[in-house]
């Protein structure tokens, strides 16, 4: 029997929820704010579900996106930047406080999946999706299905380091304070939005967010043109080490970098400078569901 579907995002300050329908509509999506704890993260989502159960008249299925992953061999969480979530055995726990099974699974990969499935990769057998938001991390997807790897963590490679390092960002001396990472020149103190603007404001001693940078950029400050090209050519030096494993049709951009206009133009022809082809026909697209990628991923787990 088809049924009602729920899904969640389980984002670090504020939990959003979506119902669907058996064919897949949306018929609610609401959004609540937590303390950042872990038993107010599970009463948070435990209100959701019984809303939306309440609105559907059943019992629904329960999909959840969170950041890092639910271990297979401990049950455990790993690798969530929502630091109480860690080591907490949260699929467990949520399924005796909804009375149901539930299925986790990287919010990355969530937003891979909604994207693969109706989204911007619809037309692509193999995609890689990348979250560009306070954070950066990626998913892999082959024939609308996640590839979740032997560690769980196939795509998410934003905690790598940079390849091809200049001498200008390995004097930056930049390493990244997460759990099980520590690395020097870790992508993600590179890529995310504060960790641009952390760079461009060392740089240039200034106090500016990612979006006031967009705005410089926009306004042909040569500061901020400088360092979106710098920008652009660790995305092109990152996607080229995917293209070298996985070789992905598409290669699809979420949270808020994402809605930088220049990154589609200007990424895809430097890319065959750091690819072994001759031509690189890797589509670089935006998001279509942007926000609700996350949630609706975790609706059809
Ligand atoms: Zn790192």
């Amino acid at each position: 029997m088809t049924k009602f579907k729920i899904g969640i995002d389980y984002g670090g300050t504020k939990i959003e929820g979506i119902l669907l329908d058996p064919n897949g509509e949306k018929l609610e999506r609401k959004r609540y704010s937590y303390n950042k704890n872990y038993s107010s993260g599970i009463s948070t989502v435990q209100k959701l579900v019984n809303e939306f159960d309440k609105i559907s008249g059943e019992i629904c299925t329960v999909g959840i996106g969170i950041p890092g992953f639910s271990s297979k061999d401990t049950g455990l969480v790993t690798n969530a930047n929502s630091l109480w979530l860690n080591d907490k055995p949260f699929k467990k726990d949520l399924e005796s406080a909804l009375n149901r099974d539930v299925k986790l699974m990287n919010d990355a990969n969530c937003f891979t999946l909604s994207e693969a499935i109706d989204g911007a990769g619809k037309d692509f057998k193999s995609v890689f999706g990348i979250i560009i938001g306070t954070g950066f991390g990626g998913g892999l997807s082959y024939k609308k299905e996640i590839i979740e790897g032997a560690n769980q963590i196939a795509g998410d490679w934003g905690h790598q380091p940079l390849p091809y390092p200049t001498t200008e960002e390995i004097e930056t001396q930049i390493s990244c304070p997460s759990n099980n990472c520590g690395r020097a020149l870790c992508a993600e103190q590179f890529m995310s939005g504060i960790g641009f603007a952390d760079i461009f404001n060392k740089k240039n001693n200034t106090n500016f967010n990612s979006h006031e940078i967009v705005e410089l950029d926009l306004k042909n400050d040569p500061r901020a043109n400088l360092e979106f090209n710098l920008y652009e050519d660790r995305m092109a030096r990152l996607m080229a080490v995917m293209i070298g494993v996985f070789d992905p049709e598409a290669i699809i951009l979420g949270g808020g970098m994402s809605n930088i206009d220049r990154l589609y133009k200007n990424i895809p022809p430097l890319l065959s400078k750091y690819t072994f082809s001759n031509k690189v026909k890797t589509k670089i697209l935006k998001n279509i569901h942007g926000d609700s990628s996350g949630v609706r991923g975790a609706a059809w787990l």
